[in-house]
């Protein structure tokens, strides 16, 4: 985990390939290149966003810059990622959306692409297979991620239990596949 970010955690997750998860507020950004470019283990290839919420993806477009990264997250948010459904599409959290809409141009985040559209299910090939669930409601593309080789749920922000769905025709994503 990368220490002291100002809003979200941020994870890295060092396996064949750096799976990067979230990227935090945008005035993170110098704090988490300044580790990421310490870090030994290679710099990220894969950008992982667990939601749209500024929080968690304000520094994405930075950090994707620095490290040529590409980003994934779950088709349901990707278009507000990306900046072509307004950011307050969801109003599933009134006053958290009244507070993002408010602070966001103070922190003047920058939308990102997003290569990788993530459904349920999907595997990213890191830390033995980063599993894909999708928990809609704090937005509509929320998702966890669930190391399949420990059995237990390693990075999101919502640990509420939740039927897993079969292995259906699942991606596997690559880190550093662009
Ligand atoms: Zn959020």
């Amino acid at each position: 985990m990368v220490d002291r970010t100002q809003g979200s955690n941020v994870y890295l997750a060092v396996g064949e390939s750096a799976v990067l998860v979230d990227a935090g507020f945008p005035m993170d950004s110098k704090r988490v290149l300044r580790q990421l470019r310490k870090n030994d283990d290679g710099c990220p290839g894969l950008l992982v966003l667990t939601h749209y919420h500024i929080d968690h993806m304000g520094s994405a477009r930075v950090l994707k810059d620095a490290f040529g990264a590409s980003v994934a997250a779950h088709e349901a948010d990707a278009d507000v990622i990306e900046g072509t459904s307004p950011y307050d599409r969801f109003k599933v959290d009134v006053l958290r959306t009244l507070y993002y809409r408010a602070l966001a141009p103070l922190f003047r985040y920058e939308n990102v692409m997003v290569e990788t559209r993530l459904s349920d299910g999907d595997v990213i090939d890191s830390l033995g297979g980063l599993e894909v669930i999708h928990v809609p409601g704090h937005t509509a593309g929320s998702i966890m991620l669930f190391q399949e080789k420990r059995g237990h749920t390693l990075l999101g922000r919502h640990p509420e239990a939740r039927e897993r769905s079969p292995a259906g025709a699942a991606a596997r994503v690559q880190p550093g596949s662009r």
